[in-house]
């Protein structure tokens, strides 16, 4: 250490060393600079980014060696071998360029610091060509200790220049890798001239005059600047092109109309910029969804301009709170979305805040308290995602959970929380695929007469057979068809695929197939029903439709209107779930049901609770007055059948008669034998005696 502190001391003209110095700083900053934003384009942009950073680099990086070497007094004269000279700079600038280019492109997380090594190695390599190249009147020895020491430092100092420049570990990120660098250049000549011992013998030979030297060095020095000032101007005039542009893009196609906000283009832009950028740094970033609460009730209450108002004066508090790293666009409607580039969770808790602040403050227009509020849904890369659309995703996730909880403003994404929404919707989508795929098939249960036993018919019940998940029962996904209006479609397959195998039955059971409510909003539905019916050749009388109160209460005069003409076919409809609904005597005095489905909740608890027998009872009743046959669904035990025709109930359904079962196995009965007991009450499986009937 003594000696490298003496050589920069003693051997050195100390005003030359400075002048090293100011080109080395100069030289490492450019370099950092350039190499930067290499980083931040791509394709050929990149690659003369790339150019311009190794040029300043390596010229930069010879400079200093050269000047210095220049201020270097071994005590007798010295010269320089032209070649071995200009050598040493290519291998300057070709070295650095390798290295620079490793760092940012190179596939795993150290490439950088393996680029940053090579940038070192060649500092070292240009070093010692150069010391190949200098020529002094003695004897030179070498001390291996130095040599070493100076090389690894060199390559470690390289290393850690070039991690700190791409991982951006610190906001001074920048400077400090520029120091680091400077450190790796200055450490390698110091510690390699410490290693270098010269004894002076005059040999005579020809030598270059000190006072040429001095000039030489200062030429160098400029044009090391010049080198270096070039770079820096490349840099400064496309800084310059690129905010013009910038503002131009802006201007045309990246923003919002109304606020001015960038729009939901430039948003996807830019948070593809920002996860390449986070990746890169390993560092993280903050997706923010924000919905506002009352904006709809605004716009209702007090017209569009009002609402117009307050979404500008939101967006204009929302663009004045941003710092460094921070974006907010406006994706349409009340939907904004921001974007931060978090150091760590208080960096992101005082974001928040700040948006909360400008959401929450009051907004006054025409003394009209205009304030919306708004709910926000937070998901950060890479904890909760790893890619664009999954962090949206989350994100959104988060948003919806803060908008269900009234005590909430701000939800966290987590995943055990918004896993089941999204499940809700993978199964939704699974659900488009599934009819395409035959994962959708129909079971059939029976239904029978409660005085004779006789099958009457069979009600087609939609079965999903899931690839993974196996059975998924139908109450959880005709909800979600429902939802998105695939049921229209499966709606149209049940009918039609339940028409056509009832059709080609050998008997005449009826087959009961189950609408849904949205199917009433297709005003062609008698005619579908008309086609499948013709298509199938299925006799009208056979079908009957289940619907349910719900149908004619979403929209009565129409769903009333649709019910005539399709028992103008003269295909049967009942009434089902009855008994569950709102209005029964109503829906019943509004359309002449052929059948009334009694739900199953009130023959579950007939032995047991008091009301539901008395329901059972005044539904008989009711069915007796209106002439309207009456079935009852859920009948698993024979005590409930046996009470069920004490009451003088028609017809039966459930377990106890016929579980819902695959084609196949009820053809074989539909087939071969129909059987029934003979006796009245008696239908238990165990002890019925059955008869054969035709
Ligand atoms: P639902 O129309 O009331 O159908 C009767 C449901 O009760 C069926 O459930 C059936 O398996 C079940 N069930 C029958 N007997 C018994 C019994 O003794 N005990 C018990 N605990 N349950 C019994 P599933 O098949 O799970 O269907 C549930 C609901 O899904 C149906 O209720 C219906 O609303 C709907 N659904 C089924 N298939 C279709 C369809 O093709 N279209 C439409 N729109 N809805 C359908
Ligand atoms: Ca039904
Ligand atoms: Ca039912």
């Amino acid at each position: 250490m003594m000696r490298v502190i003496t050589c920069v001391f003693v051997e050195h003209d100390i005003k030359l060393v400075l002048l090293a110095a100011m080109v080395c700083l100069a030289g490492s900053w450019t370099t950092i600079r350039l190499f930067t934003r290499a980083n931040t384009t791509a394709g050929l942009a990149s690659v003369g980014w790339h150019f311009l950073a190794a040029v300043a680099a390596g010229s930069s990086i010879w400079c200093t060696h050269f000047i210095a070497i220049i201020a270097y007094d071994p005590g007798t004269p010295v010269s320089f071998n032209p070649v071995l000279t200009i050598v040493s700079l290519l291998i300057a600038m070709a070295g650095t360029a390798v290295g620079l280019t490793i760092a940012s492109t190179g596939p795993t997380q150290i490439a950088p610091a393996a680029g940053g090594l090579i940038v070192g190695l060649a500092i070292a390599l240009m070093h010692y060509t150069g010391m190949a190249a200098y020529h002094v009147e003695g004897l030179v020895e070498w001390t291996t200790a130095y040599l070493v020491a100076s090389v690894v430092l060199s390559a470690l100092f390289g290393a850690a220049a070039l991690h700190v420049a791409i991982r951006h570990t610190n906001a001074n990120s920048k400077y400090i890798a520029t120091g680091i660098l400077v450190l790796a250049i200055v450490s390698l000549h110091f510690t390699g001239m410490a290693a270098v011992q010269v004894t002076p013998m005059n040999l005579g030979g020809a030598h270059a005059d000190p006072d040429a030297l001095q000039a030489m060095a200062l030429a160098v020095a400029v044009v090391g600047l010049v080198v270096v000032g070039a770079g820096i101007a490349s840099y400064l005039i496309d800084d310059r092109t690129r905010l013009d542009n910038y503002q131009r893009l802006r201007e045309m196609a990246m923003n919002d109309a109304l606020t001015g906000l960038p729009n939901r283009t430039c948003f996807t832009d830019h948070l593809d910029l920002e996860i390449q950028y986070a990746r890169r740094a390993a560092s993280k970033i903050a997706l923010i969804c924000i919905d506002l609460d009352r904006f709809k009730e605004i716009n209702d209450l007090r017209g569009h301009s009002v609402g117009d108002e307050v979404l500008k004066t939101l967006a204009g508090r929302m663009s004045d709170l941003l710092g460094e790293g921070e974006f907010v666009a406006r994706l349409g409607g009340d939907e904004f979305v921001a974007v931060k580039r978090m150091r760590d969770q208080a960096d992101l808790l005082d974001f928040i805040s700040r948006l909360e602040t400008a959401l929450f403050a009051p907004i006054w227009l025409d003394n009209f308290d205009a304030t919306a509020g708004a709910s926000l849904g937070v998901a950060i890369y890479p904890d909760d995602a790893d890619n664009r659309d999954m962090l949206t995703n989350n994100a959104d996730l988060a948003m919806y959970r803060a908008k269900a909880d009234v005590t909430k403003i701000v939800c966290f994404y987590e995943r055990s929380m918004d896993e089941a929404v999204r499940s809700r919707r993978t199964l939704a989508s699974e659900l488009r695929s599934a009819m395409e795929n035959g994962e959708l098939d129909l079971h059939y249960q029976v239904q029978t007469s409660v005085s004779t036993g006789e099958v009457l018919g069979y009600e087609a019940l939609l079965r999903w057979k899931h690839p993974t998940r196996g059975f998924i029962p139908p109450s959880l996904f005709i909800p979600l068809a429902e939802e998105n209006g695939l049921i229209k479609p499966i709606g149209d397959w049940v009918l039609r695929t339940a028409c056509a195998k009832a059709a080609a039955w050998p008997n005449d059971y009826k087959i009961a197939v189950n609408l849904s409510p949205v199917q009433f909003t297709n005003a062609d539905l008698p005619k579908l029903v008309h086609e499948v019916l013709l298509e199938t050749g299925l006799p009208p009388s056979r079908l009957e439709l289940e619907i349910t109160e719900t149908t004619i209460f979403a929209d009565r005069e129409r769903a009333l209107h649709m019910l005539r003409r399709i028992k103008a076919l003269g295909v049967t409809i009942a009434i089902d779930d009855f008994g569950t609904g709102y209005s029964s005597l109503e829906t019943l005095r509004a359309f002449p049901f052929d059948k009334i489905k009694l739900d199953r909740s009130f023959i579950l608890e007939v032995e047991t609770s008091p009301q539901s027998k008395a329901i059972i009872r005044a539904v008989l009743a009711l069915g007796q007055s209106l002439d309207i046959p009456v079935l009852a669904e859920g009948v698993e035990t024979s005590s409930q059948l046996t009470l069920l025709a004490d009451e003088g109930c028609d017809e039966a359904q459930g377990f106890l008669l016929g579980r819902p079962m695959p084609l196949e196995e009820i053809t074989k009965s539909l087939s071969e034998v129909r059987l029934v007991p003979r006796r009245k009450t008696l239908l238990l499986p165990e002890d019925a005696e059955f008869a054969q009937v035709g």
